[in-house]
């Protein structure tokens, strides 16, 4: 496989479905794949935010992943706001990118739409997606639903930039990874799990304690009927449990359904199985907090080790485009 590249935005809290859909893809290959992995401190700017908040979250992300596994000698750990390299390579493609190409992006309609004040960074965001793709040569993005706008939008403007100012940038693919799990709200089984929507209640964070985890599991919401069947369509609520318990277990949802006589009893096995895959990660958070200038030191390395080809990528970039080098 090529290099892949995987983000995550310092929005919110990092959750089960982040782990499940992005970081366990993540350490299931890293030691056959090349992944950069990033803290997308930049693109949480497009939203209102709390700069102290801000700061603390980047920080904790980075040693939930390095709790969680991420090996930061294989894959290499970097926040976003680090590499300046973004930022410039952002410009020249905006330059590159139509107005209309865009404002066209439903996740800046919907975004937009749900606010006050929008950030001009709001409409500009998939542009710096694109800046972070293209900056580090990226053969691969692993890309949910919600994001694959985004990347035909990457591949639009690396093929026009390359036709029109020369071989410049590696047009990227979208990967769809084999373990990954799509999990959903508790709350609205209809959305997804996520880290700034709108139903907290829905989200387990990766460090919610084991009383949470199971408060909210107990709660979540569930479809009418009680046998307990596999059916994403018609009992998405149940089906969302399952999956969740297929993940931690590594059994098969549609086998599982048939270990439960009801509801209770699928949601008491749930709240087992996320406690105790959330347990060794919380365990090895606690340790790695006793030093966070050991974190900070594994995000400076990850820094210092993607600038130079980083710098090469935008050195041809601005070369091609017409500035003086
Ligand atoms: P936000 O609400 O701020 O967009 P998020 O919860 O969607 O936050 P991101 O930082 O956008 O998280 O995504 C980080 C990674 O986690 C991405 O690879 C994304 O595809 C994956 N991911 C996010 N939510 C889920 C989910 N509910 N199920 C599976 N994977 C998810
Ligand atoms: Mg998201």
């Amino acid at each position: 496989p090529g290099r892949r590249l995987t983000g995550f935005q310092t929005t919110g809290d990092l959750h089960l479905g982040n782990l499940l859909g992005a970081i366990r893809p993540i350490l299931a290959d890293q030691h056959r794949a090349e992944t950069r992995v990033f803290l997308a401190d930049l693109h949480a700017l497009t939203v209102e935010h709390d700069p102290a908040r801000l700061r603390a979250r980047t920080v904790q992300q980075a040693t939930i992943l390095l709790a969680a596994g991420l090996d930061p000698v294989r894959t290499a750990l970097f926040v976003q706001s680090q590499v300046p390299e973004h930022t410039e390579l952002h410009y020249l493609l905006e330059c590159a990118t139509g107005y209309g190409e865009a404002h066209r992006m439903i996740q800046f309609k919907e975004k937009s739409a749900a606010q006050q004040q929008v950030r001009l960074s709001l409409l500009t965001y998939p542009v710096l997606m694109t800046a972070d793709i293209l900056l580090h040569d990226t053969d691969e993005v692993p890309v949910g639903e919600d994001q694959s706008q985004h990347l035909e939008l990457t591949r639009a403007v690396a093929t026009r930039f390359n036709a029109h100012y020369g071989p410049t940038f590696v047009v990227p693919r979208a990967v769809h990874p084999t373990v990954a799990t799509r999990v959903m709200s508790l709350a609205d089984p209809t959305a997804k799990m996520s880290k700034s929507g709108p139903t907290p209640a829905g989200t387990i964070f990766l460090l919610d304690p084991p009383d949470v985890v199971r408060r909210k599991i107990s709660r979540a919401v569930t479809d009418s009927g009680s046998d307990v069947v596999y059916d994403p369509q018609h009992r998405p609520g149940v089906a969302n449990l399952l999956e969740i318990l297929a993940a931690c277990t590594g059994g098969q949802p549609t086998a599982l359904a048939g270990d439960f006589p009801s509801y209770g009893r699928l949601k008491a096995a749930v709240a087992d199985a996320v406690v105790e895959t959330l347990h060794p990660i919380q365990l090895r958070y606690a340790e790695l907090t006793a030093d966070p200038d050991g974190v900070r030191q594994v995000l400076a390395d990850g820094a210092a080790r993607v600038r130079p080809p980083a710098a090469a990528t935008v050195h041809r970039a601005r070369t091609a485009i017409g500035l003086l080098t």
